[in-house]
């Protein structure tokens, strides 16, 4: 016999009490510095929107790894990041001629959006992940590697994020014949991992490493639209530099993210909604 599951339901005004006050007395390093590795050619674009959501989900200050090809594209995009060129011109293989800090001494990092999968990008995962001990945000090819790259799993950082759309969490796991089984399949995974999942979709569901599950009723189907996915991985690392734990983090920026669409839906239906509204559509009281 099992115990009762803890099954949650992200209500308005919980979402209301995790969100923090900004402290009067702040400067930029009150609220984090998230380093983002995202992009490959062909696919700036995730790394532009994660790095306008991050912006707009109040880090403190953002630098973006991206390749070569995707230096230009960047700064210009998003004038307000630092961007540390790769020496690949077309994918991050994360050998970079730029002075910075260790990505280990980031607050956070948030690694997928526009990736790609090629071979040097993956050895970099190998390299990188082992050196990182605070909880990253894993989202779009980089969890494809890991699904292809099982190890890789166990050298996680223990309450990193990943967020994975159906698709996504299916190739990490395995096909599931019904709702209870993905149910079961995502509660074991985030507990074995020591990781929280973000299972995307309507009703997202937010599983955690001690077995619970928070559903998110925000959102609507104006969000199924390429580039949603790559704002909710910039909010997320936004919400674990101003130092939410991976929990918190998850449930309101789930919630926040679905709240901004449904705000872009009432303002002009869903039907053609993009990436960059729900950006726009972003309010953080
Ligand atoms: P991705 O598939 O990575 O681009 O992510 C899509 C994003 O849009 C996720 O945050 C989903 O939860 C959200 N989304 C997509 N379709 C819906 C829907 N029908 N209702 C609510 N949220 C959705
Ligand atoms: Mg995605």
């Amino acid at each position: 016999d099992q115990a009762p599951t803890p099954y949650y339901f992200t209500q308005p005004h919980e979402a209301r009490l995790l969100l923090r006050k900004r402290d009067r007395f702040s400067n930029k390093g009150t609220f984090g510095h998230a380093l983002l590795l995202a992009g490959s050619y062909g696919k700036m674009g995730a790394a532009v929107l994660s790095a306008r959501a991050c912006l707009r989900a109040g880090v403190g200050l953002l630098t973006v790894q991206v390749p070569r090809c995707g230096y230009d594209i960047l700064q210009i995009a998003v004038p307000e990041a630092m961007c540390r060129p790769d020496t690949h011109e077309t994918v991050l293989t994360g050998q970079t001629a730029v002075d910075g800090p260790e990505p280990a001494a980031y607050t956070t990092v948030g690694i997928g959006p526009g990736l790609g999968k090629a071979p040097e990008t993956l050895a970099m995962l190998r390299t990188l992940l082992p050196t990182l001990a605070k909880p990253i945000v894993v989202d779009a090819d980089a969890l494809n590697l890991l699904a292809e790259n099982r190890d890789l799993l166990k050298k996680l950082p223990p309450n990193s994020i990943l967020t994975p759309h159906p698709k996504e969490f299916e190739r990490l796991t395995q096909a599931w014949a019904n709702d209870y089984e993905k149910l079961d399949l995502l509660r074991d995974f985030a507990q074995k991992n020591r990781v929280v999942v973000v299972l995307k979709g309507a009703y997202s569901a937010v599983a955690t490493p001690n077995g619970e599950v928070h559903f998110n009723a925000t959102g609507n189907p104006g969000l199924s639209t390429g580039g949603t996915g790559d704002v909710l991985t910039g909010i997320l690392m936004a919400l674990l530099a101003q130092g939410y734990d991976a929990v918190e983090a998850a449930v309101l920026g789930v919630y926040a993210h679905g709240l901004a669409g449904d705000r872009v839906a009432e303002q002009r239906g869903p039907i053609g909604m993009t990436a960059s509204d729900v950006i726009d559509a972003l309010r953080w009281h």
